[in-house]
């Protein structure tokens, strides 16, 4: 397999509080160092609840986002270095697919022309444009007349019909997609998760897939990294992830999914406390606050990410 993106050290810190008065900043670490290999054709799954840094993490991957330090390569190039018209080349191959399609597309424009802007921007002729759109508002599932219409005439789960047909326009190699179903009802979610399953095969795409709940990314997913305040916590294959949950963390998401009983993690944990802030981080391992196997080493020493078995793990009692 071949890596289409890896991350080294990735990290993204924001200033925030009273700007006038230095002493009363504060920084969010809201990525915290970060390493990944993204491989082609894969859907790399990344799970953890609000506020731990998902979408910063995505957003850096298609460089909406500044790192604030750390490296990212993408087929080989080193994504931060590169400027100009190279970018703008580059950039074609990398897309990202938002939580809310109500807010993804504007109103005012009709869904061909919604799906075409991609390509206007990028020069093609207007037969080009047209051809291109209508024939991805079939490959998305809408039907004929989509083209004509605006966005407030589809349901939701039509919207993000809408927006996957618009990212692909420019044939991307990369999709970041954000809670892409988190905004839809769950009876249209299935369809949406198959419909992006049956596109990843047929463009040949590779997936990064933002989730806050597992039950979302497993049947979508090839791996699996959960994070936590800005750090992987666990990494693994989704099957080995999901039947047998080494983190003390992932244990606790996949007992709070109720469809998740096939799981070897019979025991159900509830996590105590709030989904944290990262301003006020924890010494030592981040999640021994709301850990129930929590012991003194894990307020004092903070435990690297390892490899066990088959996967990666960073607790100082995994299992
Ligand atoms: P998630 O997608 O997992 O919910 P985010 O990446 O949106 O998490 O946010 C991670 C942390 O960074 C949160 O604490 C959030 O408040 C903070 N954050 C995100 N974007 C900004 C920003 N532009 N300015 C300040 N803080 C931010
Ligand atoms: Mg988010």
């Amino acid at each position: 397999m071949n890596q289409i993106m890896i991350l080294k050290d990735v990290r993204k810190s924001y200033s925030v509080g009273n700007s006038l008065f230095r002493r009363n900043r504060k920084l969010v670490r809201a990525v915290d160092g970060i390493d990944l290999e993204i491989f082609e054709g894969q859907t790399l799954g990344i799970v953890g609840e609000s506020g731990c840094g998902k979408s910063t993490l995505g957003r850096m991957m298609v460089r909406l986002e500044d790192l604030s330090s750390g490296q990212i390569s993408f087929a080989g190039h080193d994504l931060l270095k590169i400027k100009g018209k190279k970018l703008r080349e580059l950039r074609r191959d990398f897309q990202m697919v938002f939580q809310d399609p109500y807010a993804s597309l504007n109103p005012r424009r009709n869904v061909g022309s919604i799906v075409e802007e991609p390509l206007r921007i990028h020069g093609y002729s207007r037969e080009d444009r047209e051809r291109t759109a209508r024939d991805l508002l079939r490959k998305v599932g809408l039907d004929e007349n989509a083209y004509q219409k605006f966005p407030h005439e589809f349901s939701g789960g039509q919207r993000q019909r809408v927006v996957i047909a618009r990212a692909l326009a420019l044939r991307p190699k990369l999709i970041v997609a954000d809670e892409p179903v988190s905004a839809l009802d769950v009876s249209i979610q299935a369809q949406v998760l198959n419909l992006l399953k049956d596109l990843q095969a047929e463009f040949k795409l590779t997936y990064v897939f933002i989730a806050h709940d597992l039950g979302v990314v497993r049947h979508v997913s090839d791996e699996i990294a959960v994070i936590y305040l800005g750090k992987i916590v666990e990494m693994a294959k989704t099957d080995d992830l999901y039947s047998k949950p080494k983190h003390p963390y992932t244990q606790a998401l996949l007992s709070a999914n109720p469809k998740m009983e096939e799981s070897d993690n019979k025991e159900r944990i509830i996590l105590k406390g709030d989904i944290p802030n990262p301003i006020n981080r924890p010494t030592g391992c981040v999640f021994n606050p709301r850990c129930p196997k929590a012991q003194d080493i894990c307020r004092s020493s903070e435990p690297a990410l390892l490899q066990i078995n088959n996967r990666k793990v960073a607790c100082h009692f995994p299992g």
